[in-house]
């Protein structure tokens, strides 16, 4: 364990499948809502309004029908009934969080208390624990692939601790799509992130419902000399996330996409994305039933000025896997 000659790459391998550890443990012990916790959390509005986002995304992109690879698909099978309203015909979840996988089983089979009442899925589906950034999944999912579309939600960026973690995410979604495939999903957005840092006085930034804490060997502010993997934070949100992450500055995601066959459909902020969304009369539909944006008649109805800019600290991307679709 001690190796005396002191081998880095044996000292980052060790370090980063810590911190995947820690990641996965902060998301395994998180415990379930109920529906009245889940209304009184600080960022309701906020979490509603993601919500809204990867909806719009799934209904812009999903097809009837579709196989379906969603990386990282968290604790209550994060987006299962909005898989479900696209008629999708086919679902595989991965999580590393045991916990979120037990869950996500759970929530699948229709006998967890908030959806005892729910018709069963309409789809088949397979959930599997792993680490997606760490493992080929083509090997693992060979009798799964091809799939129509990939989404990793609000979790690419937990595979940016290294250059080889993130080359690894980007193979595996362009090893199980099929050609003209489409990779959907949201991040933080490195832009704002990084321009947040630089108007701060010290190394750390915040509001009431979030905080990012960078490490003292960024203080430079200017990440110049470094590599652009790894460049670690930690990030609270109010009731939701408490660990470290990893700045993705998005040029080079998108270089780097590029090299495993993908062309970028577009990268949006979520304050973008919301007013070019909100501009459709359907979208606009789907915000009032999920109740982020209220009216503002009432108190609480709708997002806080802090949970509006915690927000801002996201981006939606969509991906196209390059190539033509079998006609058969
Ligand atoms: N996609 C879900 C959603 O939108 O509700 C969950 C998002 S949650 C913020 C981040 C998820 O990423 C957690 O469930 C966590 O366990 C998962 N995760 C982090 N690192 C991972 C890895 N290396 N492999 C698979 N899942 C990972």
């Amino acid at each position: 364990r001690h190796d005396p000659q002191g081998s880095a790459n044996f000292l980052e391998d060790e370090s980063t499948k810590i911190f995947a550890r820690k990641v996965a443990d902060h998301y395994s012990a998180r415990s379930n809502q109920t529906l009245e916790e889940r209304e009184a959390s600080p960022i309701i509005h906020l979490k509603k309004l993601n919500n809204w986002i990867k909806s719009v995304l799934i209904q812009l992109y999903a097809r009837r029908g579709d196989a379906v690879l969603d990386l990282a698909c968290g604790k209550v099978g994060g987006d299962l009934i909005k898989w479900d309203k696209a008629k999708i015909g086919y679902y595989v979840g991965i999580d590393i969080a045991e916990g979120s996988i037990k869950d996500c089983r759970t929530r699948y089979n229709g006998d967890a208390d908030h959806h005892q009442r729910r018709k069963k899925f309409t789809f088949p589906a397979r959930l599997i624990c792993g680490d997606c950034y760490e493992v080929r999944l083509d090997k693992v999912l060979a009798d799964d692939a091809p799939f129509d579309i990939c989404s990793c939600q609000f979790a690419l960026h937990y595979s940016w601790s290294t250059e080889a973690r993130a080359r690894q995410a980007l193979a595996n979604v362009s090893a199980l799509l099929r050609p003209g495939g489409i990779f959907i999903g949201t991040m933080p957005d490195a832009n704002v992130i990084v321009k947040k840092l630089r108007e701060a006085e010290g190394l750390n930034f915040g509001n009431s419902v979030y905080w990012v804490r960078f490490d003292e060997e960024f203080s430079d502010k200017k990440f110049k000399s470094s590599s652009p993997f790894g460049i670690k934070y930690t990030f609270h949100l109010e009731d939701a996330v408490d660990c470290p992450e990893w700045i993705v500055p998005f040029h080079i995601f998108k270089s780097l996409a590029e090299e495993y066959d993908f062309e970028l459909v577009f990268a949006k902020n979520s304050h973008e994305f919301v007013h070019e969304y909100m501009k459709k009369p359907e979208f606009v539909e789907l915000m009032r039933r999920l109740g982020a944006l209220g009216d503002g008649n009432q108190d609480n109805s709708t997002l806080s000025a802090d949970e509006w800019e915690a927000a801002y600290l996201y981006m939606s991307f969509v991906l196209r896997k390059r190539g033509q679709p079998d006609k058969s």
